[in-house]
């Protein structure tokens, strides 16, 4: 493994996510960055990360790595201390690394979540690529600029939190939060600062850009629509942050009532971009990515 600021070598080989020239991959130079969390066995987020760096033809890996809820300080210590280049962060460690990294961006400040550390001349700086790469994904698969647009967003909790941050930094007219918790709700629409308010079911029927999420319509929930579906039409985009399973109820429904749909695939993918982009300072093949997440989770986004 290299320190960081290594300079990983280029030329992919077959059946790995880059070449070292000549050797064994991974080989002692591979830069390495990872995925903790937990559970995580199921992460698609070194797919997505290797997916990128075999693409770019950059000798790096990415692993991923069982953390449990309290042991997130030690592992932003473990990520400096072994020369990781960083790490993608998912439940239930996106607070505790926020608390424990050396630095946080402002849009991981404000939102008191880290998805994703960058290792910057041997400091950690917790950032959160999750709002941004919703608002990406909705511009890059559904020609969707939020700037002047009416938003409603569905939750309250860590993901809603971000959607709400980013799509009133892109522009948005009026964001407004839907959650079952009252506070929870106030909390998520200030993030969106005088274009955020807590809402009504009601004002989703004048949403130009609907955003669910909540985890409704996951597991045993699988079916459940979580808002009254009369509420959903034509010229509506209505994006489901839950992709398993990929074309929801929530999705089905507004389709059949004219509405166009987005899975979370799209997020999932522009967030893993945004942080490839961060580590390596190239620009993410996002096309690879897509089709990597798509062949995963059995279909497009
Ligand atoms: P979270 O922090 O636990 O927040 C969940 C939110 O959903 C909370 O506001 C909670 O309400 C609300 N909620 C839970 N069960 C509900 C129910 N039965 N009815 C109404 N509201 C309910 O979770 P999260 O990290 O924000 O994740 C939310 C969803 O987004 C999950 O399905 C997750 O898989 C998905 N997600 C997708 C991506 C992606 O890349 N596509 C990224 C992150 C998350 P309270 O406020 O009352 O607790």
């Amino acid at each position: 493994m290299t320190g960081a600021g290594a300079q990983p070598g280029a030329g992919a080989g077959a059946g790995t996510p880059s070449g070292a020239a000549g050797g064994t991959w991974p080989s002692a130079t591979t830069a390495l960055v990872g995925v903790m969390g937990d559970p995580i066995a199921h992460s698609l987020s070194p797919l997505l990360h290797n997916t990128a760096f075999r693409a770019l033809g950059i000798d790096w890996a990415s692993v991923a790595f069982e953390v449990r809820a309290g042991g997130g300080a030690a592992a932003v210590a473990g990520i400096a201390a072994l020369g990781l280049h960083g790490m993608s962060v998912t439940m239930p460690l996106k607070e505790e690394v926020a608390a424990a990294v050396d630095e946080l961006t402002p849009v991981a400040a404000r939102l008191g979540a880290v998805n994703c550390v960058v290792v910057r001349d041997g400091r950690t700086v917790g950032d959160s690529t999750d709002g941004d790469g919703f608002v990406a994904s909705c511009a890059a698969e559904s020609g969707f600029d939020p700037s002047g647009r009416r938003c409603a967003v569905i939750g309250a909790g860590g993901a809603a939190r971000a959607v709400v941050d980013a799509l009133a930094r892109a522009g948005a007219a009026e964001v407004v939060v839907l959650g079952r918790t009252r506070e929870r709700a106030v909390v998520a629409a200030a993030l969106a600062g005088p274009a955020g308010r807590v809402g009504e079911e009601a004002d989703v029927a004048d949403a130009e850009l609907v955003v669910h999420a909540t985890p409704v319509g996951m597991g045993a929930d699988v079916g459940a629509v979580p808002i009254d579906w009369r509420l959903l039409g034509p010229g509506q985009l209505v994006v489901d942050l839950v992709y398993h399973p990929l074309q929801t109820a929530l999705l089905r429904v507004a389709a059949d009532r004219g509405a166009r749909t987005a899975t979370g695939v799209g997020m999932l993918v522009h967030q893993a971009a945004l942080a490839v982009e961060r580590w390596t300072g190239r620009v993410a093949p996002v096309t690879a990515m897509q089709a990597a997440a798509a062949g995963a989770v059995g279909g497009g986004s």
